[in-house]
């Protein structure tokens, strides 16, 4: 059977936001700190999800806005399971070839967002210039701290890199939110237009059915596991207060929704299926 693409079109004012799934990412609870295992099935079987079959999401996105098109984050390129690496398809599925894209907004600089950047002869995207946090460009040129991803990105972007600092304006209607801590430059955006806003906040949370229910757990892949972890626990409060509707880069595919308190923690309420007009 052919596969469907998984591209999904959101409106937010004058801005249309695309998310384009990379397929289902294997995570669990061994990629999560402080949380036992017995606790992780119960909170997933609360949830009616399966904790042994469930798997995250993995989404970017493609925002038009002010007549530039701007790819955000790019997919793992096929390296975390054969299901993974599917943002190229979707993105040509959604109309979208690489030489549209006119900038790429690198919301970290971790393989699951950076990988799928790369074609076979260096950078996918060839027109486009690359912008990603400054304190995120300063850890990961580090030796210390670089990837193969990371060295192969860096490589082959190099004259078509910019840096930006916290809350710089990125295009018409988008800020860097920086949420410190998964990495020193993590970073969210807002996105705002017409009177409305939607904050994409990135990686927030890994597994969020349990993220959600307890922002105390953090995840392995985190830098600085207590930043994140207050960087988690004042952005939830914020957009749970305030009913501002978010993105998350591993929340299941499109990821778009409202973040409600829960009598532990939060839930997640996903945003009505909009038809394309
Ligand atoms: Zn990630």
């Amino acid at each position: 059977m052919t596969r469907l693409p998984d591209a999904q079109r959101l409106e937010i004012g004058d801005i249309t936001v695309t998310a384009l799934s990379d397929g289902p990412l294997p995570l669990g609870v061994d990629n999560l700190v402080g949380i036992e295992k017995d606790e992780y099935a119960r909170l997933m079987r609360e949830r009616h999800l399966d904790a042994e079959t469930w798997r995250s999401g993995l989404n970017a996105f493609v925002i038009e806005t002010g007549g530039r098109k701007i790819l955000v984050d790019a997919g793992v390129a096929g390296n975390m399971g054969e299901r993974t690496g599917r943002v190229a398809a979707n993105m040509a599925a959604a109309g979208y070839a690489p030489d549209d894209i006119d900038t790429i907004y690198v919301t970290h600089m971790h393989p699951d967002h950076i990988a799928g950047l790369m074609g076979e002869d260096g950078a996918r995207f060839g027109k486009a210039v690359l912008k990603v946090h400054e304190a995120d460009h300063a850890h990961f040129s580090d030796e210390a701290n670089a990837s193969d991803a990371t060295r192969a990105m860096l490589k082959a972007y190099e004259d078509q890199t910019e840096t930006f600092a916290t809350g710089a304006d990125i295009a018409t209607g988008l800020r860097n939110l920086h949420l410190p801590g998964h990495t020193p430059g993590h970073s969210g955006l807002e996105i705002q237009s017409g009177g409305s806003t939607l904050l994409l906040l990135t990686d927030i949370v890994h597994i969020a059915p349990v993220q959600l229910a307890n922002p105390d757990v953090g995840t392995g892949f985190d830098t600085d596991v207590e930043q994140a972890r207050a960087t988690r626990k004042a952005i939830l409060d914020r957009v749970a207060s305030d009913e501002t509707p978010i993105l998350g880069s591993h929340i299941t595919f499109p990821g778009a929704g409202f973040i409600e308190r829960a009598e532990t923690g939060y839930r997640f309420v996903q945003l009505p299926y909009s038809h394309d007009d």
